[in-house]
């Protein structure tokens, strides 16, 4: 208890409930995690030297407000190249700390008091707290299994309010997995223009897409203008640590996010500026590598959940699978915590991702196939003690 009234909002903020799992998982022996969030591979080692090779050379003092412009020039074509999507250098980019500051500032520049943003459940986890932190109001749209997590444009409807400022989207989506095709985007986009929305675009697993195309939201006609691009390179290139995330926005957005930047952040850390500049100029076979590993541990994972009995659909994108526990009689957390005890396998429990997340279980399969046989013959043995379990 402080004997200072602190802000109400950050006090009543609850603590993210992954942690609590992270913790309980960290203080046991042989525990195979399916729960967090990062790549298993080590950033490739030509990034690596990059970065000692800027400090080597001395490169030690912050870089302009923005990022160096080399790395600006470097995402500029790196996003016409791979989404098709065209941002100035000078005026439309801003290097973050992060995807997590690029929501951030996004949100603080955007939205007054009171302004409400919508926010796709199940969702990762930062976004709702992110909203409210910046003045505004969550307001949860709940997907569904049967539809894959998919939007639903008449419940989207329903939702909408003189004060609904901005939609923030992530696709493909943390936790679900789920990749939204260009026509729901196309018909999203008639929503978001008739009602004048912003759209923080969460793209930071665009590149870990294993079928179909991608297609970016500021791609979409009409969209660019509507659309705050956020993306980085902790999953496309195994940077987690590097902290450093890129915006993208029109300019007359962007240097009003820049002003929120400077003064809260200065600048992105300047030897991982050094390095992604290396990542975006030669990492594309390694991010393929990456891409095509992460493939085949889906369609494993995928496909021995279901042989174990649980529903899960086979998502399009990221490094999570989100099958349903509906069928085993267990809330998501009993599951959580019965399959970490008892098998000692971490997973994280839907409902931390928003209510409809209830009855789900986050898996992440960015861990060896090796460790994902092992645990997947653990939670196989782990269903066959529940009196309750009904396989599908
Ligand atoms: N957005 C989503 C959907 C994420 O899953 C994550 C990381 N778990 C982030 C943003 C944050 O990424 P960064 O490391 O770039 O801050």
């Amino acid at each position: 208890m402080s004997k200072f009234t602190l802000s109400n909002t950050v006090t009543t903020l609850q603590p993210s409930g992954i942690r609590k799992f992270f913790d309980l998982a960290a203080s046991m022996d042989n525990v195979i995690s399916l729960g967090v969030g990062e790549p298993d591979f080590v950033t490739p080692w030509n990034v690596r030297e990059a970065s000692i090779y800027s400090l080597e050379t001395g490169h030690t003092a912050y870089t302009s407000n923005a990022g160096l412009f080399e790395l600006r020039d470097e995402v500029s074509r790196y996003f016409s190249k791979k989404f098709d999507v065209h941002y100035d250098p000078n005026e439309e980019l801003i290097i973050t700390v992060g995807a997590s500051q690029g929501i951030d500032i996004a949100l603080r520049t955007i939205l007054n008091p009171g302004d409400e943003v919508i926010v796709i459940d199940p969702c990762f986890v930062s976004y709702a707290p992110l909203v409210s932190l910046a003045g505004g109001v969550p307001v949860h749209l709940a997907t569904t299994g049967e539809e894959e997590f998919k939007i639903n444009l008449q419940a989207l409807k329903k939702k909408i309010t003189p004060k609904t400022k901005a939609i923030l989207l992530c696709n493909p989506n943390n936790p679900t997995g789920t990749l939204l095709e260009k026509e729901l985007l196309e018909d999203l986009a008639i929503f978001v223009k008739k009602h004048n929305l912003i759209v923080i675009s969460d793209e930071i697993y665009a590149e870990l897409v294993y079928d179909g195309e991608y297609t970016s939201f500021a791609k979409i006609d009409g969209m660019r203008d509507h659309t705050i691009l956020i993306s980085g390179f902790s999953k496309t290139f195994a940077m987690t640590g590097w902290r450093l995330g890129i915006v993208a926005a029109p300019s007359e957005i962007i240097s009003h996010m820049l002003k929120v930047h400077q003064y809260a952040i200065m600048c992105a850390p300047t030897m991982s500026q050094h390095a992604a500049v290396e990542a975006l100029r030669n990492g594309e076979h390694d991010v393929e590598a990456m891409r095509r590993s992460y493939m085949q541990r889906r369609n494993y994972l995928v496909s021995s959940l279901q042989e174990n009995g649980l529903s899960c659909h086979l998502p399009g994108g990221a490094f999570y699978v989100f099958p349903s526990i509906q069928n085993t009689g267990l809330t998501s957390e009993e599951f959580a915590e019965q399959l970490l005890l008892k098998e000692r396998v971490a997973v994280v429990p839907g409902n931390v991702f928003g209510d409809c997340g209830e009855g789900f279980i986050r898996c992440s399969y960015a861990t060896s196939l090796e460790q994902l046989i092992e645990a997947t013959k653990r939670i196989g043995r782990f269903l066959q003690t529940l009196p309750t379990f009904q396989p599908v």
